[in-house]
């Protein structure tokens, strides 16, 4: 079987990933249908090779806004195939959804509707295991590491001689990831279409990240300051509310100055979860215990919950949010969004950058064009601003990077990935990237004998036998 591969969102970009399979004689396939942020653009659907409604199969490698953001305006247009994905991911897709879709123009009513559509079309599988779709294509789910649910998908098509394995790595974690599963080694593959966000850097070392967390948290609340934590609702809210929970109950008492209260330690701040989806989003996770790693089960077996401690408060009404808005220091701040796109998180920076006492701790990749970009970029700068509604605000805080909790693999663990295949992938098409990360991860797989290509949208054409995929 040949097939052809198109790009419609997030080839050069790291939001809006979308990826066109077309199988000759067999199944059109989808993956991912995300919304692009920042600066990033995608493919709008009239532009298209094919029909919504002609697309048999959407995948849905996990359940960030950047890939499934565009799902509800996918089934407007007419798609009405069946939607893929793992268990997690199931339960996961329309909470976030309905989040999303509270900003679009649809009634209460229609964003019901919708949620059912999804609901009726989207199906749960399994790990591990190889399921068939139509003409004979297979297609297998492995664990990413990325977030709960995350997973990359082998598709396998038959052929005259050998069948043609083609892999999409969706988004890649790192091992060691709080209450995740490492990921899985991959499966041989004769095309391999994989992520680079941080193709091009690795990150400090991620043994050390709570004491790195630790350090920053004591220093930045030594003053009596707040801490502000911009962060996905999904992924790295529940691993900060993990991380957090584990600093406090290791019972390292980190001073945190006279403003702390006496006998001051992390353990007696203040820790507010500011997101009504983020706390949504914790529930679920705890619901779905048994995909979680083995240290977080041994904690739950051992009557701690890994995802609940003394000083977590849950700020869910926006009456609530006001007033924390208005607590004064020591106290750490979870909110969303993780890119400072929006949410609750805006009205911390606007009432917080300003202040030198305060400290905004990133833990996510910051897009280009959005907010936590230009805070990271100019935040460090004399005389640095962001534009907060419009409004110049100078930012006196504190602002610290912490790459140790990227949900991303960086360079050495995806090339450790690619190395464990049993075997070398035919090609490798990298995409989720900015150019300069793409790049650097080129060359790292070159320099290793690996064959990568880089051209443009619609990118192979192949005959049915397996030497020339
Ligand atoms: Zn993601």
């Amino acid at each position: 079987m040949s097939f052809l591969l198109t790009h419609l969102g997030g080839e050069e970009t790291v939001t809006g990933s979308c990826h066109l399979l077309r199988v000759t004689c067999g199944p059109t396939i989808l993956v991912d249908c995300g919304l692009a942020m920042g600066d990033d653009r995608v493919v709008p659907f009239s532009e298209w090779p094919v029909s919504p409604d002609d697309i048999d199969y959407l995948f849905i490698t996990h359940a960030h806004i950047d890939h499934i953001g565009r799902v509800p305006d996918l089934i407007d247009a007419g798609f009405s195939g069946e939607i893929l994905c793992s268990h997690p991911t199931k339960a996961l897709i329309i909470p976030m959804l309905h989040d999303a879709m509270g900003f679009s123009k649809r009634s209460k009513d229609a964003v019901r509707r919708m949620e059912r559509s999804i609901d009726e079309l989207s199906w749960g599988f399994e790990y591990q295991r190889s399921f068939r779709l139509k003409r004979g294509v297979r297609f297998k789910l492995g664990r990413a590491g990325h977030i709960l649910g995350s997973a990359f998908i082998l598709f396998t098509l038959p052929g005259e001689g050998d069948p043609t394995r083609i892999l999409f790595s969706g988004d890649l974690g790192c091992a060691g990831s709080p209450l995740l599963c490492d990921p899985d080694p991959p499966d041989a593959c004769d095309l391999l279409i994989m992520e680079s966000t941080y193709g091009d850097r690795n990150h400090e070392d991620r043994s050390d990240r709570i004491q790195s967390l630790e350090r920053v948290l004591g220093r930045a609340l030594a003053d009596g300051g707040k801490v502000l934590i911009p962060a996905f609702s999904l992924g790295r809210t529940q691993e900060l509310i993990y991380e957090i929970d584990r600093i406090l109950s290791a019972g390292r008492a980190v001073e945190v100055g006279d403003r702390g209260g006496p006998g001051s330690s992390l353990g007696r701040i203040p820790v507010f979860v500011d997101s009504p989806l983020g706390l949504q989003i914790t529930q679920i996770y705890g619901s779905l215990s048994e995909f979680w790693d083995e240290e977080a089960k041994d904690l739950l077996a051992g009557g701690d919950h890994p995802l609940d401690f003394k000083n977590l408060f849950s700020v869910l009404s926006y009456r609530d949010h006001r007033h924390a808005l208005a607590v004064p220091g020591p106290v750490i701040i979870i909110a969303g969004s993780g890119m400072c796109s929006g949410g609750r998180i805006i009205d911390y920076l606007e009432a917080g950058l300003g202040d030198a006492k305060n400290d905004i701790v990133f833990v996510g990749y910051q897009a280009r064009g959005t907010l936590g970009r230009d805070i990271l970029r100019y935040g460090p700068r004399k005389n640095g601003y962001a534009r907060i509604k419009g409004e110049k605000v100078y930012i006196q805080a504190d602002v610290h990077k912490l790459g140790g909790y990227s949900a991303h693999a960086d360079q050495n663990a995806l090339l450790g990935w690619v190395e464990v295949m049993p075997e070398k992938p035919g090609r490798i098409k990298l995409v989720h990237g900015e150019r300069r990360a793409r790049l650097g991860l080129q060359r790292a797989l070159e320099a290793r004998q690996y064959t990568v290509v880089s051209d443009g949208h619609v990118s192979f054409l192949t005959p049915s036998t397996k030497g020339d995929v």
